[in-house]
């Protein structure tokens, strides 16, 4: 007789996972009864391997493999949209953004270019005090390897005023406030690094 294959949910089910989850989002997930609200909204669904309420479903069935590795957290641009639509006002976004980091952390292989471009920005805030978009383009461009890719949208955006050819210089102690936020985020990275 032919026995259907099934998936063992509770064999993969990580507790540790879940509480990780619902501690650092600050979210009870318990609550969300799958109504898909949040998809309904999500302008990136089409792009998503798995749209969004489904990935809090493996949330709370404890699938962290599943979770951690699919696509559609790198894809998430943390616009709100499910956030403001969730009946049961569950951070939505929070949790994708939760998810995205403690992939990062667990060595997940991030969207190459969605690494690039944060790497990129990141620099950049760290190096000017605040973003510097001319630097920012030209890096990304040369790591995303298509450095000719938006070139022609250069000239008009600089004749309109919305580029600087040299980065803004924030206030000392708009510098001192930045450099403050990447010290506390490295000592953060550091402790739970040693743990
Ligand atoms: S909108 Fe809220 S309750 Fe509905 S599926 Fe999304 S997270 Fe769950
Ligand atoms: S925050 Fe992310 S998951 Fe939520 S609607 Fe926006 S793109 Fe979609």
């Amino acid at each position: 007789m032919h026995t259907p294959q099934s998936t063992n949910l509770d064999a993969l089910r990580d507790q540790a996972f879940m509480d990780a989850v619902a501690r650092e989002s600050g979210q009870d997930l318990k609550s969300c009864y799958q109504c898909g609200n949040c998809t309904a909204g999500c302008a990136y669904s089409h792009d998503y391997d798995i749209p969004v309420h489904q990935v809090l479903r493996l949330v709370q069935l404890g699938q962290k493999e599943r979770a951690l590795s699919c696509r559609s957290i790198w894809l998430c641009a943390t616009c709100q949209a499910c956030t403001t639509r969730c009946p049961n006002n569950i951070q939505v976004a929070t949790v994708m953004d939760v998810l995205r980091h403690m992939a990062r952390r667990a060595g997940h292989a991030p969207e190459r270019l969605v690494k690039s471009f944060t790497d990129s920005f990141l620099a950049s805030v760290a190096r000017h005090g605040r973003i510097f978009e001319v630097g920012l383009a030209a890096v990304f461009a040369l790591k995303s390897g298509k450095p000719l890719q938006d070139a022609c949208l250069g000239p008009a955006m600089l004749l309109r005023g919305k580029l600087a050819l040299l980065p803004h210089e924030p206030s000392a102690q708009a510098k001192a406030e930045v450099a403050g936020i990447f010290e506390r985020y490295r000592a953060q990275v550091g402790k739970e690094g040693a743990q």
